[in-house]
């Protein structure tokens, strides 16, 4: 059931309505919609649905971006995806990593990325920032184009490059090309961010052949520009927005200003993606300002570090949930959101990473065996811990769109949110 914004915001969630705001001419983006089903009461957080159209499943917001390397996940095969996270339907990928190789000749040739990697029925979303390679940090880029770090060094991609990589991948939506700058950059830095961001953006407008295009809004810690790159990027015949520069150096209590002057200034029925914020006190926060898709390497992170989430995702959960005393977390290298499974206390539990847990690697597993994988650098822990902390990671969104849908997400994020400090 669709329920109305309580704030009279315009009509919602019908591709018709989009194209008569927007008098779009292309055949793409009226393809691509999304559409609110409950807004929550107290904060600007929602739940809704992406179309991305093309036959493929309908995906439920506030959703994840599966992390990936050039469009497969770094820990199991494709054939394993829709067994091990029958949750997950959208992935992301970055054309940066596109650069070098394979060709986009050859791309293009095999019909884009979904053909060549062999996932036709999933969709790809490709956002230029690559957290897992390096953080953006402005350094080096110029008004030809944005400085990436690669494996054959510092590259310079223009909005021409750019799209080329793009409409060879064919993802079904994808980011403008952003100039990122961290939270220390001088007023002139960040203008200059600003300007070449929504240049960077027409350019891309004028090039874009597939997908649906989001445009991009930076702004680093300025109000006064975020807002200025808001209200320009809602100008453009884009179908949703991309907020960019987050998770570079900004505190909490600037991020959640920022978001909220530049959210302010978007058309509420179009989707809002944003990277950098993946703890999940941060993915609650740019929930709760209206964010509805993410996309986090904190899974990966975590992962790669040997640990295993454990935060609690439900009142119950908490209740079943052991509790080790600051002492112990302190012994553990642990805290009250994730275990370290290299710890020698794991060598003879026999229990799983988490009771209420029933990913394959919980149902199979316990955490001496993953303990003994790790000392003895077998890959298979990685794999392990990925099934599970991307599973967990994914049970958390889904917890995060009940409560919104239940009109309780306010308190869900209060909960969270105390038990944590
Ligand atoms: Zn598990």
């Amino acid at each position: 059931m669709k329920v109305e914004d309580p704030r009279n915001l315009r009509s919602i969630g019908d591709s018709t309505s989009i194209r008569d705001i927007w008098d779009l001419p292309s055949s793409q983006i009226m393809k691509f919609s999304f559409s609110v089903r409950v807004w929550s009461k107290l904060d600007r957080a929602r739940t809704g649905t992406l179309n991305l159209g093309t036959g493929k499943p309908l995906a439920d917001t506030p959703c994840l971006l599966l992390t990936t390397r050039k469009g497969l996940p770094a820990f199991i095969t494709p054939e394993l995806l829709d067994e091990i996270y029958p949750a997950a339907n959208l992935l992301q990928i970055s054309p940066i990593h596109f650069l070098e190789t394979p060709p986009t000749s050859l791309i293009s040739g095999v019909g884009g990325i979904h053909l060549l990697v062999g996932l036709p029925e999933y969709g790809l979303a490709a956002f230029a920032r690559d957290s897992l390679m390096c953080e953006a940090n402005g350094q080096g880029t110029t008004k030809l184009g944005a400085a990436f770090e690669t494996s054959g060094g510092r590259r310079l991609v223009g909005p021409s490059k750019y799209m080329e990589l793009v409409n060879a991948l064919k993802p079904d939506f994808w980011g403008s090309l952003p100039d990122e700058v961290p939270a220390w950059v001088s007023t002139k830095r960040n203008r200059m961010s600003v300007d070449r961001t929504l240049n960077w953006l027409d350019h891309c407008l004028s090039l874009h052949s597939v997908g649906a295009i989001f445009g991009t809004v930076v702004g680093g810690v300025d109000l006064e520009l975020r807002m200025h790159s808001a209200q320009e990027t809602a100008k453009r015949r884009v179908s949703g927005f991309s907020l960019g520069g987050f998770g570079l150096g900004e505190s909490k209590e600037e991020r959640a200003a920022l978001l909220e002057v530049a959210i302010e200034r978007l058309p509420a029925e179009l989707p809002r993606h944003v990277s950098g914020l993946g703890m999940p006190e941060e993915v609650l926060e740019a929930v709760s300002a209206g964010c509805d898709i993410l996309d986090s390497t904190y899974p990966h992170t975590l992962t790669t570090g040997g640990y295993a989430m454990t935060f609690p995702l439900s009142i119950q959960d908490e209740h079943d949930s052991e509790k080790l005393s600051i002492e112990e977390c302190a012994t553990l290298g642990s805290d009250s959101s994730k275990i370290n499974l290299r710890s020698m206390s794991y060598r003879s539990d026999t229990s799983p990473l988490l009771k209420s847990c029933e990913c394959h690697a919980c149902c199979k597993y316990s955490r001496a065996y993953i303990h003994h994988l790790l000392n003895t650098h077998e890959m298979l822990a990685q794999t392990l811990l990925d099934i599970h902390n991307v599973t967990h990671y994914l049970r958390f969104f889904a917890a995060i769109r009940e409560a919104i849908s239940q009109n309780s997400f306010d308190q869900y994020k209060s909960w969270f949110v105390s038990r944590r400090r």
